[in-house]
């Protein structure tokens, strides 16, 4: 039965479409349910926005994106900087909303409240530094200038794994930049997006310049926004299969374009690295999110001489995780988002157990209502194993011994992704050494969680284009434009 608290936050969520400053329906009236993932009931019925809808909310991004862009960059700090203290205000409230619709444990969703709220408090600052510069051509005869504009109308896609920070860290760079904007959450996660909104209205954010649409079919909503001229920039959070169909749809009107896609982080313990601060890291990098982080640990390369004392001491944190409802006190691993993905992992396990893997523990779901998957350690991973390859999402953690750092490195490589790697060893050459040679976008480096609001977060290869975070992060709204000046 739900809680008064819990009703009290639900009650609070705008459950409609937030166009040019307006709430309003979907154009058919229709909604859709959002779920619990822990157990399965429906906790909100959000409208249902239609491909006018979504036309709409351009409509008002292109119309206010004439005003807004000359708007003072001290506003848009002030904005951004009131949003920041208000979110930090209603942090508690809003957990429990992000832990009601996503699942993971009320601990996690602090966290992330915490991360997303850095994003508008670093904008805040980087608002008012937009620059320029000016240098004299090669023959002294003129000058060159470079002036940074925003983009101009963006399209956000986030995932429902980060229900607020995903789209924090586009919106914030965007607003300070001077760029307006489309947002679409996740279908299964919508909630934490419609507060934000809220917000950022009560801070002050002139209406159209952050629209929010919650359609319940994606692709036929969100494709004609995409390939509509008023469109200038799409950035795309989610998996890498739609991030390729929707860099296909963006080539259309040539949009500038961030994808942070998928993930295959490799975790490598070098036998020098300290197996406690190891485990440390590979509790941080494994079951942050339940394991459902693009920058989880995907697979665990050590060194063969520490790689059983490894796996045995991951095996024994993972199996005293208290499994349940996140919103209930002490528990620290909450459901999975739901049953395909509860499907998917089980799937994982199974192909990996059936070609010879070693279950350590866990290795079956939890019965009972709710997509429980329990923490899992793996060992004797048979090459053919599905998830060395494939992002696993869940909370299962393959250890494989390797006997060289040429062995690690080739290990650590062989994939399509390149988010994140983490690399544990006290050898500070060999730490450079390895770093050089890896191929993600991030290392964490005795470290297991690279995320921060300073930092340019964003992979290579199959993980994506863009960065976002730090002052890297901005720069994907801003076009430079070059004058050339007779003097
Ligand atoms: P997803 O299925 O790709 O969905 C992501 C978003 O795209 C959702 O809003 C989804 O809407 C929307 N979408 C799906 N198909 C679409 C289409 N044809 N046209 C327009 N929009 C479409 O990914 P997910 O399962 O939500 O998220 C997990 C994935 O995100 C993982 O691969 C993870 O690694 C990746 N991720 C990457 C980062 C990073 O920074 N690199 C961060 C977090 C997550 P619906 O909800 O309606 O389907």
């Amino acid at each position: 039965m739900m809680r008064s608290d819990e009703s009290a936050v639900l009650a609070a969520v705008p459950q409609r479409l937030f166009i040019g400053g307006a709430w309003r329906d979907g154009g058919e009236g229709a909604t859709f349910a959002v779920e619990d993932p822990a157990t399965g009931e429906a906790i909100a019925h959000v409208a249902d926005a239609t491909p006018a809808d979504a036309l709409a909310a351009l409509g008002a991004a292109h119309e206010t994106f004439a005003s807004w862009r000359t708007s003072a960059p001290r506003e848009r700090s002030d904005i951004l900087r009131r949003a920041y203290d208000l979110v930090v205000e209603r942090s508690d409230a809003l957990a429990l909303l992000m832990t009601l619709e996503m699942g993971k444990a009320l601990s996690e969703s602090r966290a992330e409240v915490a991360y997303a709220a850095s994003f508008l408090r670093w904008y805040s600052e980087e608002a008012v530094r937009i620059d320029g510069r000016y240098s004299s051509n090669e023959s002294g005869g003129g000058r060159i200038l470079t002036m940074k504009q925003p983009v101009g109308p963006c399209v956000f896609i986030t995932p429902w794994n980060f229900p607020l920070a995903m789209g924090a860290r586009k919106i914030a760079p965007a607003i300070a930049a001077g760029c307006t904007m489309v947002v679409k959450p996740a279908r299964l996660t919508p909630l934490s997006t419609l507060m934000l909104a809220k917000i950022f209205e009560e801070a002050g954010l002139p209406g159209g310049v952050l629209n929010v649409i919650t359609p319940a079919s994606s692709g036929s909503v969100m494709e004609p926004v995409i390939k509509d001229p008023r469109t200038r920039k799409l950035s795309f959070t989610g998996s890498t299969e739609v991030g390729r169909s929707l860099m296909a749809q963006a080539s259309e009107q040539i949009l500038r374009v961030s994808m942070e896609l998928g993930g295959n982080a490799p975790f490598l313990v070098f036998e020098d690295a300290g197996l406690e601060a190891a485990l440390d890291g590979a509790m941080i990098a494994k079951m942050r999110n339940v394991g459902e982080a693009c920058t989880s640990a995907n697979r665990f390369h050590v060194a063969a001489a520490v790689a059983e004392d490894f796996a045995q001491g991951l095996a024994a944190r993972m199996s005293s995780l208290k499994i349940g409802r996140g919103v209930d006190p002490d528990v620290e691993v909450g459901p999975l988002i739901d049953a395909d993905q509860l499907d998917k992992v089980a799937e994982l396990v199974d192909d990996a157990v059936t070609k010879g893997a070693t279950v350590l523990t866990g290795g079956e779901r939890v019965d009972g209502p709710g997509h429980f998957y329990k923490p899992t350690v793996l060992t004797d991973i048979p090459e053919d194993a599905r998830l060395l390859r494939e992002e696993i999402f869940g909370p299962v953690a393959p250890v494989k011994a390797f006997s060289s750092e040429q062995e690690a490195v080739a290990a650590a490589n062989a994939t399509e992704f390149g988010l994140v790697s983490y690399l544990y060893t006290s050898d500070l050459q060999r730490a450079w050494r390895v770093t050089e040679l890896l191929e993600t976008g991030m290392v964490g480096l005795n470290q297991g969680m690279v995320s921060n609001a300073g930092a340019p977060f964003g992979g290579v290869k199959h993980s994506g284009t863009g960065r976002e975070g730090g002052p890297e992060g901005i720069e994907e709204y801003l076009e430079i434009k070059y004058v050339a000046m007779n003097i």
